[in-house]
């Protein structure tokens, strides 16, 4: 980066995400720092972009931060490189994530991201859904599946109700929370959500599983954990731990504990952030089609960005 402060290249630098889980939190495990955005960093040799031996046609499924990675270091690597976005906008969970003010880093990322699109002329179809005849008419050597994941569904009463909707949803803008919020789910989704949604005026409650919050099985580093924690105590956000949702009616929730003891919650709206799930029939459909096919980031395991770009990455390298 600092060739490219020099040569004034600012929009090229790469941006950190302030999320610690490459680097620090890498060290709180007794591994390599490393870089969640780059996972190139502390070991460049075995991560160089190589230009390959024989430059082939690509097919990368799905433009979120995983199939970007991918596209970007396949075509640094001189292979031709097509793109099929089946929404209006790359950058899949990425969209709703960096809605926040406090997530301007995610967005100056996808903003990285997309330049880099551009700059390598990689031939992106937006609006287009990657299916097995379109991906099969383009005959391509290689395919990299990137289709992300979908929001886990609760299967419980009432939860098709209108004044039901997901974080992605009201961060998105498509749905409104009203006053009073039931956020279901203490992870990291639910938890920047709850404090995006109280510091504009909600009162909101979030109900964990899990006997603490940000507990994720994508684990959150120590710092960025507490940070957290201690901006929805500012923020008067409340917290209710080891209850699950049983049944949602129209101005309240059911909860029950780990002893079974149930109990209400008055609410106007509930947000479902209750993690999510490979989204990959596309690799399935594929599969035994292809001599070169390759499922990275969310559509292999539903994580984070970290997941998604070193995923990518180490498939891209390689082929
Ligand atoms: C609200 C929210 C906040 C988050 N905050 C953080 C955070 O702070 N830190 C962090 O590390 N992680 C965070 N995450 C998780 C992180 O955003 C994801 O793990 C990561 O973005 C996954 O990237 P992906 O490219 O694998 O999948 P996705 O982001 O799901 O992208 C998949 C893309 O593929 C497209 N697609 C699907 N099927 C097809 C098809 N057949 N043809 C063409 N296109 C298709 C989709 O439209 C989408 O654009 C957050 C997630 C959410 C939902
Ligand atoms: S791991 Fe995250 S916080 Fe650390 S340098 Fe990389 S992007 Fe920044």
């Amino acid at each position: 980066w600092p060739k490219k402060a020099m040569e004034g290249r600012d929009e090229d630098i790469r941006p950190c995400i302030c999320c610690h889980k490459g680097c620090l939190g890498r060290a709180f495990e007794g591994k390599p720092l490393c870089c969640s955005v780059n996972p190139a960093v502390g070991r460049e040799r075995y991560y160089e972009i190589k230009k390959a031996e024989t430059p082939k046609k690509i097919l990368v499924a799905g433009g979120g931060i995983a199939g970007m990675e991918a596209s970007r270091v396949a075509a640094l690597r001189g292979h031709h490189v097509t793109m099929m976005e089946k929404s209006g906008e790359l950058g899949g969970h990425v969209i709703p994530g960096s809605k926040p003010d406090f997530k301007y880093d995610d967005r100056r990322l996808l903003d990285w991201y997309c330049r880099q699109m551009r700059e390598l002329n990689i031939d992106v179809r937006m609006d287009t859904e990657a299916t097995e005849e379109n991906i099969m008419a383009e005959k391509p050597d290689a395919v990299i599946v990137a289709t992300g994941s979908k929001d886990i569904a609760l299967n419980v009463p009432g939860i098709n109700r209108p004044n039901v909707c997901t974080a992605s949803e009201v961060l998105n803008g498509t749905k409104q929370a009203e006053k009073r919020v039931a956020m279901i789910g203490g992870g990291l989704v639910g938890c920047e959500t709850a404090l995006w949604l109280a510091r504009q005026g909600r009162e909101v409650t979030i109900v964990e599983m899990q006997g603490d919050i940000i507990l994720s099985k994508s684990p959150v580093p120590h710092m960025n954990r507490i940070m957290l924690i201690d901006l929805l105590n500012q923020a008067k956000v409340k917290v209710i731990t080891n209850n699950s949702l049983l049944e949602v009616k129209a101005g309240s929730i059911i909860i029950i504990d780990n002893h079974f003891s149930r109990s209400e919650l008055l609410c106007d709206t509930v947000v479902t952030a209750a993690g999510y799930k490979p989204y990959n029939q596309l690799f399935r459909r594929l599969n035994g089609k292809f001599a070169e096919l390759y499922l990275v980031g969310d559509a292999y395991a539903a994580a984070d960005i970290q997941n998604a770009i070193w995923t990518a990455n180490e498939v891209a390298l390689h082929i």
